[in-house]
């Protein structure tokens, strides 16, 4: 065997054990809380409803073993057992052009992870999500996300195939820094048309039509010296029971947007802190933050691809047959993976301190302890573990645990003046 196929096989050994290992000590730790409210909540909780969590938590984990399993045989099975290469020959045999061949190529993988990935999404549906009272998805309406999402990929991802493989044939050794601005420049120009152009194809969106409500966005968003495109209410409650609010877009295209579940379970005054919340994200500049920390670990997968894509092993070792820019994307993306894995702890842990600074932002300029009690309502209706595994918890959690978030608000007491400076947690 090459040295990097036994690289590869050991730094994806390493992922799945810390992955079931992690797994198994949230299912426990939620196991043993499950009996007992803890303190904090005891008089905004009732055992009912954080046992439910406690079991819905522990359901998921139980799924998300099983899907461990099964993604890393199928990806075993695409790499060193050869799967790309079959694809591949099956692409190739159709005699269109090398450069339809290979965007080709990439898109039938994609396909054929998108159908092996389907039991397991339908029994997470209508299964799981069905026994916690959380699905409205019906059938049609889910055949038809994956129909148009199919349709999606295939035109948006056949698009950026297209430049990149005909970047990586015709640009030379430093093909991948070009391929990389366009991959930038592509990935703003599809967060600019998401809330106008594809989030209308998945939902519908309404301009919030509650004019109590709309006069204390309004009054809010004036405090914070924010100016959007637009308040809508998204038909959330057709898929699913959960409820959330986001921002999306960029520039003048930004617009605040509530699911509907949500606005029929907060009061205004809770509707307004966690728009604040939403808000501090915008002000305190965590977009982009995040959007140059994305573009910075972008160019290094880039720059990393351009290198790995000129040597042969790469290609031998993981079970490609041939060398060819189609084989050299997809084994890239799905191999890498298996080793950046690390750093996903530190992402999270600085997704975590971006809340903590929002929930400040949110106490300063709205509500602090209103903003607790609508994350509470929240933690409830999403049956949202309150105690989760610490180490589990600061592996992955892009939201602090929800005790340390409320005790956070509540030492951040009222705000001083409306035009204060956000205090920073
Ligand atoms: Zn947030």
């Amino acid at each position: 065997m090459h040295p990097f196929a036994a690289t590869f096989l050991a730094a994806l050994a390493l992922h799945l054990a810390v992955q079931a290992w992690l797994a198994v000590r949230q299912i426990r730790h939620v196991s043993a809380n499950r009996g007992a409210v803890p303190a904090a909540f005891g008089e905004t909780v009732q055992l009912p409803d954080h046992s439910k969590a406690a079991d819905y938590t522990v359901a998921k984990q139980r799924l998300g073993l099983v899907e461990l399993v099964y993604d890393a045989l199928v990806l075993l099975w695409l790499t060193l057992g050869g799967g790309i290469a079959l694809v591949g020959r099956w692409t190739g045999s159709l005699g269109l052009a090398d450069l339809w061949t290979g965007v080709l190529h990439v898109l039938a993988v994609f396909a054929l992870l998108s159908l092996l990935s389907l039991p397991l999404s339908l029994y997470r549906t209508f299964i799981l999500e069905q026994r916690f009272g959380f699905n409205r998805t019906t059938l049609a309406v889910f055949l038809a996300d994956l129909m148009k999402g199919w349709a999606l990929g295939a035109v948006l991802g056949g698009a950026i195939l297209a430049v990149v493989l005909w970047v990586m044939e015709s640009a030379g050794s430093g093909w991948w820094l070009i391929a990389w601005a366009v991959w930038l420049g592509f990935s703003l120009l599809i967060t600019w048309a998401w809330p106008r152009l594809i989030a209308p194809m998945f939902n519908k969106f309404s301009p919030l039509d509650d004019t109590a409500l709309r006069e204390r966005i309004d009054a809010l968003l004036e405090r914070c010296g924010f100016h959007a495109s637009g308040v809508f209410v998204m038909d959330g409650s057709r898929r699913s029971a959960h409820g959330n609010a986001y921002f999306t877009g960029l520039g003048r295209e930004k617009r605040i947007v509530f699911f509907d579940t949500l606005l029929s379970t907060l009061t205004p005054v809770q509707i307004e802190s966690v728009l604040a919340h939403e808000l501090g994200h915008f002000k305190l500049k965590h977009v982009p933050k995040r959007l140059i920390g994305g573009a910075a670990l972008s160019l290094g997968g880039f720059a990393l691809l351009g290198w790995l894509s000129r040597q042969d092993w790469f290609y031998s070792s993981l079970g490609a047959d041939s060398v060819s820019n189609s084989a050299a994307l997809l084994l890239f993306v799905l191999v890498v993976p298996a080793f950046t894995w690390v750093l996903s702890p530190f992402l999270a842990a600085w997704s975590r301190r971006h809340e903590f600074e929002a929930d400040a932002f949110a106490a300063t300029h709205s509500s602090g302890p209103e903003l607790s009690r609508a994350l509470v309502s929240m933690y409830k209706d999403n049956a949202s573990t309150l105690t989760p595994d610490p180490i589990y918890s600061a592996f992955y959690d892009s939201h602090p645990p929800p005790a340390a978030r409320i005790a956070r608000l509540s030492q951040a007491g009222p705000p001083t003046s409306p035009t204060a400076a956000p205090a920073t947690a």
